[in-house]
């Protein structure tokens, strides 16, 4: 029998452009000597997604719904897709038609290749701001010069897995999903591909500054303990600054008396190392708040509802 391939698609009020995105995915797989299963998973939509995407599948039995119970975010909706996806490859892509889904057969034969995880590099970025292309330039650059493992510039979710990439991935079930991090990880053959990426076909960006900023955080905090040894050289370069102060004072008081000056510098010292603790105790605090998010051992997601694509029972993976 033919091998099985799955494409995940995490759906949060994306009905403007769901039947669109659907007929290209069919358009694209259409070549493939594969079997298709497209999973769809509902990430708590308010627009009607939910009712386009029922409709779909009575259309086409290839497509699953998984009904999530809330709205949890981008990185645990992928997860989900991946813990339902039954395929021997996996594919992940965006609902709005930014990632192309002209470039699945090339994804797939590099898996036959041999790659574990094969995945879209930008080499553009249609109709982003100037301000968000160089923010996350510099994002990737910070994040690269912290993190253990590299984790490749100018990529999304967009990729393939194999089965047993998929299987590692799903072993981790840490809160603070950081996925870009979690994909590079977990290590196996993996192969860049080059594309564009285009504007939004339709719909709205879910992403402001203040999302992409505690994104930042938890990439940062996720995958590296940089900021917490930061903390520790900081405080050991105001200790020798305020050392080598202490020095400097002794002989001056020796030397010229003690005509009890010194609020000035006084003010500026209390203020700058109580700004100095507040930070370090900030830093502590953000991997504090991590380690309790982790500790309450809660499940990653629940589903309200789960309709399965029809599938020949006899190659289910579980
Ligand atoms: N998405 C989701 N849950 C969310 C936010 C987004 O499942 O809470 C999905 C969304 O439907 C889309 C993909 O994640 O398929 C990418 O979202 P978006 O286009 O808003 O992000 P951007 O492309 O601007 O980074
Ligand atoms: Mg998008």
């Amino acid at each position: 029998m033919q091998p099985l391939l799955s494409v995940v698609i995490p759906v949060f009020n994306e009905a403007p452009v769901l039947e669109a995105c659907y007929q290209r995915l069919v358009a694209a797989t259409g070549s493939l000597s594969m079997r298709l299963e497209f999973v769809f998973v509902d990430d708590g939509s308010s627009d009607g997604s939910v009712q386009l995407l029922t409709d779909l599948r009575s259309r086409d039995a290839r497509i699953a719904l998984v009904e999530l119970s809330r709205n949890f975010g981008k990185e645990v909706a992928l997860t989900a897709g991946l813990d339902h996806a039954a395929g021997d490859a996996v594919i992940i892509i965006d609902a709005d038609l930014q990632d192309p889904p002209e470039l699945i057969p090339d994804f797939v034969a590099a898996w036959q290749e041999g790659y574990d995880v094969v995945y879209g590099q930008r080499a553009s970025r249609a109709g982003e701001s100037w301000l968000k292309l160089k923010t996350a330039s510099w994002f990737y650059r910070v994040m690269n010069a912290l993190s253990d493992v590299p984790i490749p510039n100018d990529t999304g979710d967009f990729r393939l897995l194999s089965r047993r990439a998929v299987g590692a991935l799903g072993e981790l079930r840490e809160k603070h999903r950081y996925m870009k991090g979690l994909y590079a990880w977990i290590g196996f053959p993996q192969k860049a591909l080059r594309y564009h990426r285009e504007p939004r076909a339709a719909g709205e960006t879910k992403w402001n500054y203040w999302r992409l900023w505690n994104f930042a955080l938890e990439g940062i905090t996720s995958f590296s303990t940089a900021p917490l040894r930061f903390a520790t050289y900081l405080g050991a370069v105001t200790s020798l600054a305020a050392f080598l102060y202490a020095i400097f004072f002794l002989f001056r008081t020796l030397i010229l008396g003690n005509p009890v000056p010194g609020y000035p510098s006084l003010i500026v010292i209390m203020l700058f190392l109580g700004g100095v603790q507040l930070l370090c105790l900030g830093i502590i605090g953000e991997y504090l708040g991590r380690t309790y998010g982790e500790s309450k051992s809660r499940s990653l997601y629940f589903t309200k509802g789960y309709h399965p694509a029809a599938l020949d029972p006899a190659d289910v993976h579980g």
